[in-house]
């Protein structure tokens, strides 16, 4: 099987006329798995056009329709879960769990955006001045554009287009070249639930694709999730082009282990945090901090950490699934090879690990540990993005705050700790968007927004949550004094 995807324009699919493609491969096998074409001028700019038709009668949608829309999606995606959990594990890699768990956390966005009414609400003021009222309302933009990244392939599309559509938007997605068919399927159901076409269109490209995109003068507003490279070409050129632009990046997440933390409940979850997915989320732990006493708890770390084993999504006791390609592997062994070079400690190294049975050609990497790891090295100052920690020792929680707050990522953080008063002081001086207490990947449910801060985020309104409405709706405000109505005089007034 080596099928070339289509494009979803319109409602329906399209057969690209595009003469270049990505090629993918199964993670598990290296086997070719899909080509994805590398989208046309031609077909770009019908993609824009078609959205933009759609716009002016999806703006006059009753919001109560909007919101049933929403209502009938997250009741088809929940119908459908059990196939798109095998879709996304089948592109990915991802163990099947993981994979619920990826479009579980789409769902729950779908559901936020059922209650689109209340959140669309504007305020009113009666009498700023005498028979005057001022209200405000919010109104959709236009054309939104999302480009997203290969490790969750449900979850971060549906961050995006599901709250912009239930604005009033329409929405061009450009998935991850790595990832790009459950996309399709997200757009495919949207389409079942009732959504106009033209409403969200698929298209599919890479960086080039993405510029012409953000360059389109009907594109009013760009979302994207990356790497932090792609997030500042994109930052750069939306804000170039006046557009406003919403970019979440790359991260190094530091975990701060203190001696009081519950010394079995902290190393599962470390090491749960750090391999689960491969340590392909942008929220994984990659950096343990141990603090004073702490630090003899790294040898029973090594333990827990080689109890997770790899394995396809058809294995039910794997730990975590391969790496999306080769060249993620390739990029990933060599900076375990760098760490090793620059005087880390390599307590376990994940390139020994025997493929599972009958996935030679997959992109394995089993868990790997380096102690004794400063910030001066390759494997800290990077983003390694596979199941590599680096384990750090500080003398106190000043210190492991310093480092944290020099490291230039702010994603996420978490503390282990029995202390109030240690994770008071560490919520309040940690420079980090996201902030786990006794919690290793402290990801925020939709009714708030995701906050990464520093080299992990471009923008100033984050993704889902209140930020988002803001992000994808023009505030308008209206001040109105009817005549006719005989003003009364006041005999005081107030200075
Ligand atoms: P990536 O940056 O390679 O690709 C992401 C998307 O951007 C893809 O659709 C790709 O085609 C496009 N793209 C890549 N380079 C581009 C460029 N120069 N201009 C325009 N578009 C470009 O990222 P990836 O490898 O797919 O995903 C992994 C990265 O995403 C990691 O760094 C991870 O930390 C990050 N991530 C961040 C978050 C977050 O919420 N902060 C969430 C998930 C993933």
């Amino acid at each position: 099987m080596n099928a070339t995807l289509p494009l979803f324009i319109d409602g329906e699919h399209v057969v690209s006329a595009a003469t270049e493609f990505h090629q993918t491969h199964d993670p598990c096998t290296g086997e070719a798995r899909q080509r994805v074409p590398l989208s046309t001028a031609a077909e770009l700019e019908a993609a824009v056009a078609g959205a933009a038709r759609a716009f002016q009668d999806w703006r006059e949608t009753s919001v109560p329709q909007r919101a049933r829309l929403m209502l009938k999606y997250q009741q088809l995606l929940k119908e459908h879960a059990d196939e798109l959990a095998r879709l996304i594990s089948e592109e990915s890699g991802k163990t099947l769990a993981d994979a619920h768990g990826d479009l579980w956390r789409g769902i729950e966005v779908v559901e936020q955006a059922t209650g689109i009414a209340r959140l669309l609400q504007g305020d009113y003021s009666e009498n700023v001045a005498q028979g005057v009222d001022t209200y405000s309302l919010r109104q959709p933009l236009g054309v939104c554009l999302g480009i997203t990244p290969f490790n969750f392939p449900a979850m971060i599309p549906l961050w995006m287009f599901p709250l912009a559509i239930a604005c009033g938007n329409t929405f061009i997605l450009k998935p991850s070249e790595q990832v790009a068919r459950t996309a399709l399927r997200l757009a495919e159901l949207l389409i079942a639930a009732g959504a106009p076409t033209g409403v969200l269109q698929v298209v599919h490209g890479q960086a080039a694709q993405v510029e012409a995109l953000i360059d389109h003068a009907q594109v009013r507003a760009v979302s994207f999730v990356g790497s932090v490279a792609g997030a500042q070409a994109v930052y750069r050129r939306a804000t170039q082009a006046l557009k406003r632009a919403q970019c979440l990046a790359g991260a190094k997440n530091h975990m701060v282990i203190l001696p009081d933390a519950d010394r079995e409940t902290t190393l599962r979850a470390l090491a749960g945090a750090a391999c689960g997915a491969a340590g392909q989320r942008c929220m994984a732990i990659s950096a343990a901090v141990f603090v004073g006493a702490a630090r003899h708890w790294q040898e029973e770390l090594v333990d827990h950490l080689r109890q997770l084993r790899p394995g396809p999504p058809t294995q039910a006791d794997a730990a975590f699934g391969p790496l999306i390609s080769a060249q993620a592997q390739a990029r990933v062994q060599s900076l375990i090879a760098q760490g090793s070079q620059e005087g880390a400690v390599c307590r376990l190294d994940g390139r020994t690990l025997t493929a599972p049975a009958g996935h030679a050609g997959g992109y394995w990497l089993g868990p790997t540990l380096f102690t004794g790891v400063t910030p001066a090295m390759a494997i800290y100052r990077e983003e390694i993005f596979g199941p590599v920690l680096c384990a750090l020792e500080v003398d106190d929680l000043d210190a492991a705050i310093a480092l944290i707050n020099a490291n230039p990522y702010g994603n996420g953080t978490a503390l282990f700790t029995a202390s109030g008063a240690s994770a008071r002081r560490f919520i309040h001086q940690v420079e980090v968007g996201q902030i786990g207490i006794n919690l290793a990947i402290p990801v925020p449910l939709p009714f708030f927004s995701f906050t990464g801060w520093r080299r992990s985020f471009y923008g100033d309104l984050h993704a889902y949550g209140e930020q988002a409405i803001q992000f994808y709706t023009e505030t308008k405000t209206v001040t109105t004094r009817w005549q006719g109505q005989a003003p009364r005089q006041s005999s005081t007034i107030l200075t």
